[in-house]
């Protein structure tokens, strides 16, 4: 038998009353007045009350802070009797993570440990977690602002960094229906293909524009080799990983739009999209994922994923020649590191 002495509140008025909290070997919890303490005619009606220890919840040992036994009509007990209360919520079979809190409240030793926890958690969730959350939270952005953010981009890297495509119309013409082609397979996606003139190169926006320049094409022996290029640009697209990118670099606006849906941190962050795309490259991962994405459209068109490895090594080879302008299709990871992988040699 357990007691413990309480101050009992209906729920309704803000007036305690002394009582004693009983529990029997049954586990039926007695909540009763404490006899000749109060004006039995100003007790709540419900008292004496009984019910079983399931139905109340006891709150967990924080310090020395008062807990409470909560009932399931809104009524409350409140003690500061830890022990007795302690006993209780065993006999209930919960609070054991919140024991092993107010175990390390009460032990320095338990405490500098927790902070050396918590440190390994930070490291180890700012580098995983992060990503991770980024994925989760990129796929939650809804179409619509997905798509939009971004659209600034092209205009901006426009005067900056390309010039109007040179290639003959015929040209241009056939490689946009090659484009369509393969948009036609992921009908959900606002995929359209911009032409430019600047370095080799190709890259995706996230709203969907693919940009491809002249010089990429140039350096292309066939069109699969384009097809190749242009679905795994295809992969950053449905896979968001601008947005993904973008997030990451952003912690802060990654946890309010995870936790608080507040989207308005999400278009300052990808308002400094334009700058980002110049100068940093997609992550390893992010590579993995369109090579993959990639392989998977070429193998469902019974084109080699071979021909996207050979161009990307012919890219590798021509930026270390050239160096002008950032490369975002080569190196990150290592070029040999993709083409073993696209074409299915193992190191
Ligand atoms: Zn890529």
């Amino acid at each position: 038998m357990t007691e413990i002495r309480a101050t009992y509140y209906d729920g309704e008025s803000s007036r305690g009353h002394d009582v004693v909290v009983r529990l029997d070997d049954t586990d039926r919890l007695c909540v009763e007045a404490v006899a000749g303490n109060a004006d039995p005619t100003r007790l709540p009606p419900e008292l004496p009350l009984e019910l079983d220890l399931k139905q109340v919840r006891i709150s967990p040992r924080l310090g020395n802070t008062v807990r409470s036994i909560a009932f399931p009509s809104g009524a409350k007990c409140e003690s500061t009797d830890n022990d007795a209360l302690d006993q209780l919520q065993a006999r209930t079979g919960t609070g054991r993570g919140l024991a092993l809190v107010h175990l390390l409240e009460t032990h320095w030793q338990g405490a500098v440990a927790a902070v050396v926890v918590l440190a390994v958690v930070a490291v180890v969730g700012f580098t995983w977690g992060v990503p991770a959350l980024a994925r989760q939270v990129a796929m939650r952005v809804p179409d619509a602002l997905a798509y939009d953010l971004g659209k600034g981009t092209l205009s901006t890297l426009d005067k900056t960094l390309f010039h109007s495509s040179t290639l003959p119309p015929q040209r241009q013409e056939e490689l946009q229906s090659r484009f369509t082609e393969l948009s036609q397979h992921f009908a959900g996606l606002p995929l359209h293909l911009e032409l430019r003139s600047g370095a080799a190169n190709a890259f995706a926006l996230p709203d969907g524009t693919v940009v491809m320049t002249d010089e990429l094409v140039e350096l292309a022996e066939n069109d699969d080799e384009i097809v190749g290029v242009l679905a795994h640009e295809v992969g950053h697209v449905q896979g968001r990983h601008a947005m993904r990118m973008a997030l990451e670099s952003s912690a802060v606006g990654l946890f309010a739009f995870a936790y608080f849906g507040d989207a308005s941190q999400l278009s300052t962050i990808l308002g400094a999209m334009p700058a980002m795309l110049a100068n940093s490259h997609y992550s390893q991962a992010h590579e993995t994922e369109a090579d993959d994405f990639a392989m998977q459209y070429l193998d469902s068109v019974h084109v080699s994923p071979a021909h996207l490895a050979a161009i990307l090594q012919r890219l590798g080879e021509h930026h270390d020649t050239d160096d002008s302008g950032p490369n975002y299709l080569s190196s990150h990871p290592p070029t040999a590191e993709r083409v073993q992988r696209l074409t299915g040699q193992r190191r």
